[in-house]
């Protein structure tokens, strides 16, 4: 599979019309557009055509045994989808909507096999971005859409990180600058007994429950596969470097170590800065800032660019265990894990 990837910067405010309507049409054939959001890219295809959905598991090589996310321009828009939205999704859709929180239910019969894995669930949200926004009006269809990156790596805040993966495998890219949010939407399983997180995210589960007045059960991936199926946020190595990665509690002293046995390293480390910093060599450091949604927002660009600057490990400083880092220990913990 080799196409030419199309790329159109977009303003991210007010997407021109012109590309949007371009964007749909590549969509309406059963094309891919990956596209910005408010966490990271998309790849995204019509949710509705189940051989434009099959291509999105081929460009990513992604298993077909991980079901996709649905976006929907609004929470209207969930009947097409979705077979029942019960009082609590109603409330979750109100309180998050547009925005980063992912709700699984009762998959209505005109989703196609291959969005849910062939499951009686669907994932959907609303994404808070212009740009999505707006390419979902204009094609006028839902879109199914994972990250834009190739199955297992890291995933992409930029249209260069979608083209690092991607190139030839895409129709088209629509660059709107950064996603901002930096990592992925909150998945959220209304379909069992009880709310539980699938996947932490962007929305804190502390958020979810001061809206349903509940607690909301957090699923630890265990080493059973058929679980770890159900949802692909859940397999045990993702979002990783082409390179090992590890964690370290003392990371200074790490990198010592490493360097002076000839290691080229990367080091991602912590402050109370804004923004990444980049300094020295044969060691490359980026710092990221002390805050969850500072850090969330800079972490894959970060990783994005040691991996590209020829690092031979990049050793990550751990960060604080405090509720509001679980979706950043999430990501880093399944970069981590081994083959
Ligand atoms: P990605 O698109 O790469 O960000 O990953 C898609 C995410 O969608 C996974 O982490 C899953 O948690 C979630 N997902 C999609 N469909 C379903 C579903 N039907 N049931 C449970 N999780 C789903
Ligand atoms: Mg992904």
């Amino acid at each position: 599979l080799s196409v030419r990837t199309e790329i159109i910067e977009v303003d991210r405010e007010s997407p021109q019309p012109a590309a949007m309507t371009t964007a749909a049409e590549v969509l309406r054939r059963g094309g891919l557009v990956a596209f910005p959001t408010e966490t990271v890219y998309g790849l995204g295809a019509n949710a509705l055509d189940a051989s434009a959905v099959r291509c999105i598991f081929e460009a990513k090589g992604r298993p077909a045994t991980n079901p996709v996310i649905v976006h929907v321009a609004s929470a209207e828009e969930l009947s097409r989808v979705a077979a029942q939205v019960s009082e609590l999704a109603g409330a979750l859709a109100r309180a998050f909507w547009p925005g980063a929180l992912t709700l699984v239910l009762p998959r209505c019969a005109e989703i196609p096999d291959v969005v849910t894995a062939g499951g009686e669930t669907v994932a959907v949200r609303v994404p808070n971005h212009p740009v999505a926004l707006a390419l979902l009006k204009a094609a006028g269809v839902p879109i199914a859409a994972p990250s834009a990156n190739r199955s297992e790596s890291l995933s992409p805040t930029t249209a260069a990180h979608v083209l690092k993966g991607l190139d030839g495998r895409v129709d088209l890219v629509l660059d709107g600058g950064p996603a901002r949010g930096g990592i992925e939407s909150t998945v959220l399983d209304l379909s069992g007994p009880e709310p539980t997180i699938l996947r932490p995210g962007l929305v804190t589960r502390e958020q979810i429950a001061a809206v349903l007045g509940v607690q909301v059960a957090l699923r630890t991936a265990g080493e059973d596969s058929a679980e770890l199926a159900r949802s692909p946020g859940q397999m045990r190595r993702h979002y990783a470097p082409r390179v090992p990665l590890e964690l370290s509690e003392a990371s200074a002293a790490r990198i010592a170590i490493l360097a002076a046995g000839g290691v080229r390293v990367g080091w991602l480390a912590l402050t109370s800065d804004e923004g990444i910093v980049a300094c020295g060599a044969p060691v490359r450091k980026l710092v990221l800032p002390r805050d969850p949604q500072g850090y969330a927002a800079g972490l894959f660009a970060a990783l994005h660019a040691l991996e590209d600057a020829g690092c031979q490990r990049i050793v990550v400083e751990k960060p604080p265990l405090d509720p509001e880092w679980l979706a950043i220990h999430d990501r880093l913990s399944r970069a981590v894990a081994a083959e």
